[in-house]
Order: structure tokens, then C-alpha cells, then sequence
């Protein structure tokens, strides 16, 4: 799932494309929306918050989330789609260009002042310019029995991570992903330190210290990377560690 990076370089390239366009046409292929019609509305903006992105044409929100497999595609008028036409599920034209969403997992039109009232409930946005670490500490330790994996996790603590971010942040912090969040005395610096690698895309690095490494050599200790499904039932994630790096304080 594409983490809060890679979400705001969707939103950037979106809003570089629709810039101050007005739309000519729009076709939601979503059963919910099958009838909205922004044709003749003028783009305002996209911006991402966390993993969403909120794309404004005039006085509505198109609220939109990657989740596993979606992406947002900039095209010239007539060009080929990179994929096939039944995973479209928001084509917003524009007279000289096409944004098609794809196996978008989520797709919902709100008046946009309903856009902090519908958000309100995600924690601080790392890559926001009101990221508030103190907030994000608040709600990390209001639940401290909870592993650090599943608490950097939770968007109502803090928006922008997932999977790769939790492990690679823990492994830099020689911190077992398992560790109750309260025990983990770095969290502050940790929190720091996540903010800084997402804002500088290190997971398009392509080298990552633990994360999609599993039975691999650790970079630093060549102690062999585990992994390990954590979260509750249904929202299970591959969390990956070092053993030595990180060592199980319990
Ligand atoms: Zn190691």
C-alpha cells in the first residue's frame, strides 16, 4: 500500500495537471456515483492528508485512497491506458488532459466544507504543515500496552504510514516492532526521525534496512531479517525486524 509519500507525489502530480483547468467532462465508475456530472467546474487543488487525497472542483471534494492496488494516472486526450479500461474508476477530462483513477479503494464526492469534519478523526499528518508532534505522542500513549508496529500503524494516531515506515523507523531505533508502545523511551526522536524519511521518499530508495527482507542478511549485522504477520484479526500486516538489531526486551 502506498504510504504517505508516495500519496502526496500522486496529489502533486494531479494538481500539476488539472492546475487551474476547468473540467469538461467527468465519468465515475462507481455505482454510488454513477450520476455525478463535474463537467464545467473549475479544479481547485489537490492536496494529500495522510493516505488521502482530496482533489477540490468547485465547491465539492473528490475524497480518493490508493488503499492496496490504486493509482492515479495523468494522460494526453486520446492516449492508450496503461490498464484496462474496467479498473477505471473516476476519469476527470480536462481539454488537454485525462487524470483516470484506478482500483481506487475508495471513491466519494463531499461538499468541501465537510472535508475537516470527515477527516477529523485521522491523527496528525506527518507530511502536514500542522503536524504536531505532542498530539501524535498523546495518542500513541494513550493505548501504551500496544504494540509500537500496530500503534504507528493506526492513522488515528499519526497519518501517513504503514507497513514500511513502522518497520524501517523501529529498525532504526533498534526497537523489537513488538515493543508496548510506552516502553519505547525514543519515541519522540523516533517520531522525528519518520517524518524526515518520509518527507525525503526513503522508500524510494530501494534500500531498505529490514522491510520486504525476510530471510535476507541484515545491512548492518547479517543476522538473518525475520518477519512476522501483527495487528488484529483481519488487519494482520507483515511486520520485519532484525533480531539483533532490534533484540525482544520481553
Ligand atoms: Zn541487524
Amino acid at each position: 500500500m502506498p504510504e504517505g509519500d508516495a500519496v502526496r507525489r500522486t496529489a502533486r502530480r494531479l494538481d500539476r495537471a488539472l492546475d487551474d483547468r476547468t473540467l469538461t467532462g467527468s465519468d465515475f465508475r462507481v455505482p454510488q456515483l454513477a450520476t455525478a456530472d463535474l463537467a464545467g467546474l473549475p479544479h481547485r487543488g489537490t492536496r494529500s492528508r495522510g493516505k488521502h487525497l482530496l482533489t477540490r472542483i468547485g465547491d465539492l471534494t473528490l475524497h480518493t485512497h490508493l488503499k492496496m492496488e490504486g493509482s492515479w494516472r495523468v494522460l494526453a486526450p486520446g492516449a492508450r491506458w496503461p490498464r484496462p479500461g474496467h479498473e477505471a474508476r473516476v476519469v476527470l477530462t480536462a481539454v488537454d488532459v485525462v487524470a483516470v483513477g484506478f482500483r481506487l479503494g475508495v471513491v466519494e464526492l463531499w461538499p468541501t466544507s465537510e472535508e475537516s469534519a470527515r477527516l477529523a478523526y485521522l491523527g496528525p499528518d506527518l507530511l502536514g504543515a500542522d503536524w504536531d508532534s505532542e498530539k501524535a505522542l498523546a495518542r500513541l500513549l494513550a493505548a501504551p500496552e500496544r504494540p509500537l508496529f500496530d500503534a504507528l500503524r493506526d492513522q488515528r494516531n499519526l497519518a501517513g504510514i504503514g507497513t514500511i515506515y513502522a518497520a524501517e523507523t523501529a529498525f532504526l531505533s533498534g526497537v523489537h516492532p513488538l515493543t508496548p508502545v510506552g516502553e519505547v523511551s525514543a519515541l519522540p526522536r523516533m517520531l522525528e526521525r519518520t517524518r524526515q524519511m518520509l518527507d525525503q521518499e526513503w522508500s524510494r530508495s530501494g534500500r531498505m534496512w529490514v522491510y520486504g527482507r525476510a530471510r535476507q542478511p541484515c545491512r548492518r549485522c547479517r543476522t538473518t531479517v525475520r518477519v512476522q504477520q501483527v495487528g488484529p484479526p483481519g488487519q494482520e500486516r507483515p511486520a520485519y525486524w532484525c533480531p539483533s538489531c532490534q533484540p525482544d526486551q520481553q
